[in-house]
Formats: C-alpha cells, sequence, structure tokens
C-alpha cells in the first residue's frame, strides 16, 4: 500500500509553538481537501510529529491525546482517516531514536503495516527535518512553504498540502 507520511504542525494546522488548547487548534488553508483527495486515491495516512512540548512542560500528555482525538474527530467528520497519530514526546537533548530526522516513529508505523511500499509513499512536511525523515526511510519528499527551502533537497516543494496533493496524485 501508498502512504502519505505527514508532519503536523506547519503542515496539516497552523504551527503554534507547543499548542496546548484544543480551541486552538486551525486547519492551514488547503490541508483539509489535500488530505481528503490523498485519501480518496487510496493513500494511507500517518501523522509523525515531534512534540518536544511535553519534555519542555509546555502541555501533558493528557492535552496531546486530547488535541489529537479533536484533530481525528474534525478529519473524520471529512470523511478522512489519519490510521495513526505517532508523536515524539522527548527532548532533543535526549537524543532519541524518533525525534525527526531519526526514523524510528515510522519504523515501528512499518511493523504495524508492513504492505507500505516506500518507494511509492511520500513524506510531507515543512522542515528540512521532514525531508531528512522521507529520504532516509527511502520514500519521496515534498517540502511544504519556502522555510527551509535552502537546506533542505525534497523532491518537490509544494505551497501547501493542496499542491502537494496534486503532485502526489499527478506523479504518483
Ligand atoms: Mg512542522
Ligand atoms: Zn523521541
Amino acid at each position: 500500500m501508498r502512504a502519505v507520511f505527514l508532519d503536523r504542525d506547519g503542515t496539516i494546522i497552523e504551527d503554534m509553538v507547543y499548542l496546548s488548547d484544543p480551541e486552538r487548534l486551525r486547519f492551514l488553508k488547503g490541508a483539509v481537501e489535500g488530505l481528503k483527495r490523498l485519501y480518496s486515491a487510496g493513500y494511507e495516512l500517518f501523522v509523525v510529529t515531534n512534540q518536544s512540548g511535553l519534555k519542555r512542560g509546555f502541555l501533558s500528555l493528557e492535552r496531546l491525546l486530547v488535541i489529537h482525538r479533536k484533530l481525528d474527530l474534525l478529519l473524520r467528520r471529512e470523511g478522512i482517516i489519519v490510521k495513526k497519530f505517532a508523536f515524539c514526546p522527548h527532548h532533543p537533548n535526549e537524543r532519541c531514536r524518533c525525534r525527526k530526522p531519526e526514523t524510528f516513529m515510522v519504523k515501528r508505523i512499518l511493523k504495524e503495516y508492513p504492505d507500505i511500499d516506500l518507494e511509492e509513499s511520500y513524506t510531507v512536511g515543512d522542515k528540512y527535518t521532514d525531508v531528512l525523515l522521507g529520504q532516509k526511510v527511502g520514500t519521496k519528499t515534498i517540502l511544504i512553504g519556502d522555510r527551509d527551502a535552502g537546506k533542505a533537497r525534497p523532491d518537490y516543494i509544494a505551497r501547501d498540502l493542496l499542491q502537494a496533493s496534486e503532485i502526489i496524485l499527478k506523479k504518483g
């Protein structure tokens, strides 16, 4: 199966810098429509997000799970199913195996969904660490926005998730 590994903050929802209040969750322009197109085309969707705010004390695990439940609910109302919300709770200093660009979050997903064909899959995010993650695990990569365009070498650059979905559906 084909998958899209999606960054959360700055890709699907507005990057609030350690979002802890579910009421402040806002979709970015084109995000819902882009996800809808990918899901309709048969891509399995996975959110893969660094949440060091947990270790930094900006949000609790409970809050994070509430936010992901709300995000899941809002997307389901649009007919979009996200298979899993994977997150890294660690501080960068901990040098864990899951904080992007490290690959453990995706590795764990692959263990659960061994049918994912990485070469036919994409990693999409707004930072070079998202692009690096995708390159490490062997997917194609799309950088959202131009924030890290000088640093990352993605396969494609898109304005938003809608444009990213158009690229994916066109290039396959
Ligand atoms: Mg991001
Ligand atoms: Zn981690």
